[in-house]
């Protein structure tokens, strides 16, 4: 693993070092915060609720309607955590529903607002491609134009909040 960290793996080398120079001096957090200063009030379920179907419907009026959005205390701080998407297939009296459901990392509750819309618009997109392909990232660009820099971003407030172990520190003489 490199040593910037599992968030930032497949970036070219010469853009990771910047970031290790800002992980050395201690100043990634900031760099971050001076970059994406708005919070957002998006506290709860109910909001988290209202706040992704305001997105979903500017943009995704035709993907299926979502039976429950809410944030997740139990997702990790890994990428591909950071929010889930699934349908769950429940038998409501003689009828198989297929219900849709997103679930956003609770430490989504103090990101930047931006980093919170990024992953609503990472999920939302999910309703309708699976995979990270193409016509994903498609999707996240129509819904946020500066989708890619904020992915990037995301991933280093990640690294910031979670820096990498160290490298061992060769032996000195004393
Ligand atoms: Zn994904």
């Amino acid at each position: 693993m490199p040593l910037t960290g599992r968030y930032l793996q497949g970036y070219p080398p010469a853009l990771l070092a910047q970031v290790q120079r800002l992980i050395d001096d201690g100043s990634l957090a900031q760099a971050v915060a001076r970059r994406h200063p708005e919070p957002h009030a998006v506290r709860t379920d109910r909001a988290l609720y209202d706040y992704v179907n305001t997105l979903k419907s500017r943009h995704m009026k035709s993907a299926p309607p979502l039976a429950k959005v809410a944030y997740d205390a139990r997702l990790h701080l890994v990428m591909n955590a950071l929010g889930t998407h699934s349908a769950v297939s429940r038998v409501q009296g003689s009828q198989l529903k297929a219900k849709r459901e997103i679930r956003i990392a609770a430490l989504f509750k103090d990101a930047p607002a931006d980093f919170l819309r990024m992953i609503v618009v990472h999920e939302l997109a999910h309703l309708k491609e699976r995979e990270h392909g193409k016509a994903f990232y498609a999707l996240c660009l129509h819904m946020a134009p500066d989708y890619h820099q904020l992915e990037f971003d995301l991933r280093l407030w990640l690294t910031a909040l979670d820096p990498p172990t160290p490298a061992a520190a060769p032996n000195r003489p004393s």
